[in-house]
């Protein structure tokens, strides 16, 4: 099977820049700005000089969105803004950001943040607040202090929005968003209370498929424009097979310690959006106000500190190099192990997006343009015993969690990345006892097949 199968039919439904592009990556950079260092330069400098009063004050007017400086200092708008402190921004961070803008599409901006974890807070503090009072007499006072949430998602999204949320006050309701009833019911029961719908797909670990598109129809049909809950998607397992911001979603959140690392030696997240949303926040001098909704993402990364370091971003630019080869590569050997596995005499069943059937299948040749690298396989013996006898016999793939690594890993989604969840919950998800999840690296397939297989006679 060809990878990339779909891509035209992509391109015909996205327009102009749907494609993934290396070039578009590569590209995105320019050695002027470096003064022709064909890598950009680590800026590791935390404050930087102003060349004058002036500069400093139009950098903070910028920065904080104080509208009566920026009108007196830069009435036409056409003033560069010099850099301040690192932790709002630099370089090093916007270069990456603009490679990862380059790289997804229909973005027009993208921010980098310290682990795909401090993303996803970010969006639930960004499109959720308690009562503001607008000082509006006509909006009176406003409340959006739901988060709707698909099941299943990573473990540690689950306790994000479980435990952590409901300490701000704000509220996470689980939702099968594969069930569009489901969602409308939901919306029906809450309504202008929902200030975020965050949707995992394909989900981690079990590969469940949401329809996107449906689901961004739906909420412009239920609410319209101007009041539709900000709508995003955790595109980390799907990466460049999977296109969000086409199918309707206003932003995609990536945990860049995965694929776009690829290398497993740093944590990063990236939240990449179209321009359009608006969002109710506290300014510093106009009280509550609708900014778009990255200019509030940003003004949190600044004054909440989810600023990543200088050499992270560098470190991240330079995997990023090679991302979208690395993935194009990682899924043609998934695909031929998945379909090998789903052969094996001890395999019962395997999740992966190629070998779906039905109306899961339909979905995944509509709205992907390849499987990705992410493998889980339930054995037939379900027992504690197989699968630690399994896991501890691997010798090429290492038994660890995370994906996206040039090398394959395997893990156990129940006593480990999602053991925090009830059993109760997990047998509602899929992750019974005997799920094997595997991400697969760039390693020769066969060899990874001849792994699995000696692991699995032991078993
Ligand atoms: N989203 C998914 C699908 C994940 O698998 C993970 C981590 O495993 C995250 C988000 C969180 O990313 P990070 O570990 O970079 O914080």
């Amino acid at each position: 099977m060809s990878i990339d199968t779909s891509q035209e039919e992509m391109e015909m439904r996205g327009g102009q820049g749907s494609r993934v592009s290396n070039t578009a990556a590569l590209t995105a950079y320019k050695p002027i700005e470096g003064k022709g260092a064909v890598q950009p330069p680590v800026v590791d400098a935390s404050t930087f000089a102003f060349s004058g009063v002036e500069e400093g004050q139009l950098a903070f007017g910028c920065a904080y969105g104080l509208g009566r400086v920026m009108k007196e200092l830069d009435p036409d708008g056409t003033r560069k803004a010099e850099p301040i402190y690192a932790r709002l921004s630099t370089s090093s961070m916007s270069t990456v950001e603009s490679m990862m803008k380059a790289i997804e599409p229909g973005a027009d901006w993208a921010f980098l943040g310290p682990a795909g974890m401090s993303c996803a807070t970010m969006l639930v503090v960004t499109a959720c607040h308690q009562k503001l009072d607008t000082g509006n007499p006509g909006l009176g006072m406003i409340r959006r202090d739901i988060v709707l949430y698909s099941h299943p998602v990573y473990g540690g999204t689950h306790a994000l929005m479980e435990k952590v949320a409901p300490r701000f006050g704000f509220r996470a309701v689980a939702v099968d968003m594969r069930n569009l009833e489901a969602v409308r019911d939901a919306i029906k029961e809450f309504g202008g209370r929902i200030g975020l719908v965050y949707c995992e797909t394909p989900a981690n670990p079990t590969m469940a498929m949401v329809d996107i598109r449906a689901i961004a129809d739906l909420l412009q049909d239920m609410y319209g424009d101007e009041s539709r809950p900000v709508f995003a998607i955790d595109n980390t397992f799907a990466g460049i097979f999977q296109h969000p911001l086409l199918l309707g979603a206003d932003v995609c959140l990536y945990s860049g310690t995965k694929y776009l690392g690829g290398h497993s030696d740093l944590i990063a997240g990236f939240l990449v959006g179209r321009t359009g949303k608006m969002c109710a926040i506290k300014s510093f001098d106009q009280g509550v106000v609708s900014v778009p909704f990255e200019m509030a993402i940003l003004a949190h990364r600044t004054v909440m500190g989810f600023t990543p370091s200088s050499e992270m971003a560098h470190k991240l630019f330079t995997h990023m190099q090679t991302y979208i080869l690395r993935m194009r590569k990682q899924a043609e050997n998934a695909t031929a192990i998945a379909e090998w596995l789903a052969t094996h005499e001890k395999v019962a069943r395997v999740y992966f997006p190629t070998l779906l059937e039905g109306t899961d299948a339909e979905l995944y040749r509509k709205q992907m343009s390849g499987p990705s690298a992410m493998i889980a396989f339930e054995l037939k013996d379900k027992s504690e015993k197989a699968v630690t006898v399994f896991l501890d016999s691997l010798k090429v793939v290492l038994l660890a969690v995370s994906l996206g690594f040039v090398r394959s890993l395997a893990e156990h989604p129940r006593t480990m990345t999602h053991s925090d969840i009830t059993v109760e919950e997990q047998e509602k998800m899929g992750i019974t006892g005997g799920l094997i999840r595997l991400s697969i690296g760039l390693e020769e397939p066969e060899d990874i097949m001849a792994d699995l297989d000696q692991a699995l006679a032991k078993v």
